[in-house]
């Protein structure tokens, strides 16, 4: 059986996962209840770090990092343009300037010595952060992005919605996993269905520095700590007026509006599904990364492949991208054979209202370069092996025309 269409991600959802929730939903909790700070918890615990905030989405895990590393109007930041455009817009909900570098032909990841010429050419000071994207799944060398921030006073968010359960390897042979908080400032995760885990919609941000997890935990929220914080880490939000007070001395509807914060909790049923799914996220890793090995062999050596992910440790394969030739005609052939294969991304300079800020054509030749030639295959857990073999041999098709 092979699914018409074969779409390029998808979610897998399971018995355990619907009984999760409808226990959710059966319970005294729709929204901040027990199960978000459960699913913050086990996350933490997977990824490897300190502190971990469930939020809305992953666009709102990365506003929230920009609010809490204080972006102002003017400020500017780097970010690659080969992401989803909610790693650079998260600087303009601050009032920030987004300054593209250009990436790595080879890793598709922003390419550090880019960062350097740019920082290099400007006086200390006119550059406030880095977004590092760990595109496709490939995890981002932050030891060396982290020695560059700290030469230029910058903080780093780390971009890991397509690399949870990836990492790279550091100059001291140790596995650093994406977002453990031990490089970079701040990471975020998204929970959108094309993702690992998948709560409908849903993000995490993590971190190990606790003032950066306080803010967060208010901004969260409206800005509005009732001082005894339901979550593991207890007290982690003072009143105003100094530390944390037992309730003899306040009455019990008192809270306080510390910060303009938002709305950007995420419900207890979605945060059973999250657990539900972390549950899983190594089973489904495995599965992955067994996909992209047999694309590798499939098509590594192939006259028509100008570039491809390949066999890469720590590689989380959130995509299988290849380098090809007449990359819009495969496109087409595809999707005629029941393959719905996608491109990934248009790089955000390109977008109409970056070019507003004088982005155009020529501005970024490795990814302007790689946006024309790629293109993601089919890759998540449950895609069988008589559909990738279906995906295969139709781009073999193609090519032996
Ligand atoms: C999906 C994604 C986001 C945004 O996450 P949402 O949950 O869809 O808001 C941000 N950055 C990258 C790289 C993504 O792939």
């Amino acid at each position: 059986m092979i699914q018409n269409p074969i779409p390029y991600g998808r979610q897998h959802i399971t018995k355990e996962d619907i009984v999760a929730v409808t226990e959710a939903l059966q319970s005294d909790y729709l929204t901040q209840g027990p199960r978000i700070a459960k699913f913050e918890k086990t996350f933490a615990e997977y990824i490897g770090c300190k502190y971990a905030v469930a939020v809305s989405n992953g666009t709102a895990a990365l506003h929230l990092c920009t609010m809490a590393l204080n972006v102002k109007s003017g400020e500017k930041v780097i970010t690659t343009p080969i992401t989803f455009v909610a790693s650079a817009n998260c600087v303009r909900y601050c009032g920030g300037e987004v300054v593209f570098a250009d990436i790595n032909p080879k890793t598709y990841l922003l390419d550090i010595n880019s960062v350097k010429k740019l920082l290099e050419s400007s006086p200390k000071g006119t550059y406030k952060g880095i977004i590092p994207v760990d595109f496709a799944g490939r995890a981002v060398n932050l030891e060396e992005f982290r020695k560059l921030a700290d030469e230029y006073g910058l903080w780093i968010i780390e971009d890991a919605c397509h690399a949870p359960g990836g990492y790279f390897v550091d100059s001291k042979k140790q596995k650093q996993f994406c977002g453990n908080g031990n490089y970079a400032d701040l990471a975020i995760f998204s929970f959108h269905p094309v993702k690992h885990i998948a709560c409908g919609e849903g993000g995490m941000i993590t971190t190990n520095n606790e003032a950066l997890y306080k803010k967060l935990m208010l901004f969260r929220t409206h800005g509005i700590t009732k001082g005894d914080s339901a979550y593991p880490y207890k007290n982690s939000i003072e009143f105003a007026n100094g530390g944390y007070k037992e309730e003899t001395e306040y009455p019990g509807w008192y809270m306080e509006m510390q910060q303009l914060g938002y709305n950007y909790r995420l419900t207890d049923f979605q945060a059973a599904l999250g657990t539900s799914q972390l549950k899983r996220v190594d089973e489904g890793l495995v599965r992955r990364r067994e996909i992209a090995r047999i694309y590798n062999e499939a098509f590594s050596g192939k006259p028509y492949i100008l570039g491809q992910s390949g066999n890469i440790e720590g590689h989380a394969y959130h995509l299988y991208i290849l380098e090809v030739a007449d990359r819009l005609n495969l496109y087409r052939y595809l999707r005629k054979n029941n393959v719905f294969a996608q491109i990934h991304y248009i790089p955000s300079h390109l977008m109409p209202y970056y070019r507003q800020f004088g982005w155009k054509e020529g501005d970024m030749p490795y990814a302007e370069n790689y946006y024309k030639h790629c293109i993601s295959l089919p890759m998540f857990p449950t895609l069988t092996e008589e559909e990738q073999a279906h995906v295969i041999k139709t781009i073999e098709n193609y090519y032996s025309k």
